[in-house]
């Protein structure tokens, strides 16, 4: 199938994209920084420099645009997403997603608990029990390290 759009366009089309897929990230951070979470952005020294490391509850969390990491047939998100260019971007997608699983993988087998975060979860109709259920998790792993 024919691409009608420029190589320039298609750019300036994924960096909007793109800068929209931020917008979750600084949500999360935002919020457990209120909640008084001491963090590591982007830490390198892990496998997939996961976005937001919590050293004293052994937790990552990945915040992941739906796009741009396939989220499941549920998401509306990914149903409004356009359905053009998929030929093109699908090869693409689908290397991210065994990325996710390969480094996510890593990361639990070095002794961390990964929270993946969707982008639709974070849509204001779900924020607040999203980030809810997150601060619970991150919590109920330091419990149980304490307990083994
Ligand atoms: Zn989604």
């Amino acid at each position: 199938m024919a691409d009608k759009i420029t190589p320039a366009e298609r750019s300036q089309n994924m960096r909007q994209i793109r800068s929209k897929d931020t917008k979750p990230e600084m949500l999360v951070r935002r919020y457990l920084h209120a909640q008084g979470f001491r963090y590591r952005l982007h830490d390198k020294r892990l496998p997939g420099k996961p976005d937001i490391v919590l050293p004293r509850f052994k937790t990552a969390v990945v915040i992941q645009g739906c796009f741009w990491h396939k989220h499941g047939n549920g998401c509306g998100i990914r149903a409004k997403a356009p359905k053009s260019n998929l030929a093109y971007w699908e090869p693409k997608l689908e290397r991210n997603v065994q990325r996710d699983r390969f480094t996510h993988a890593a990361l639990r087998e070095a002794g961390w608990q990964v929270l993946v975060i969707w982008e639709c979860s974070l849509e204001r109709s779900e924020r607040g029990a999203t980030l809810h259920r997150l601060s619970i998790d991150i919590l109920d792993n330091e419990a149980g390290r304490v307990a083994a």
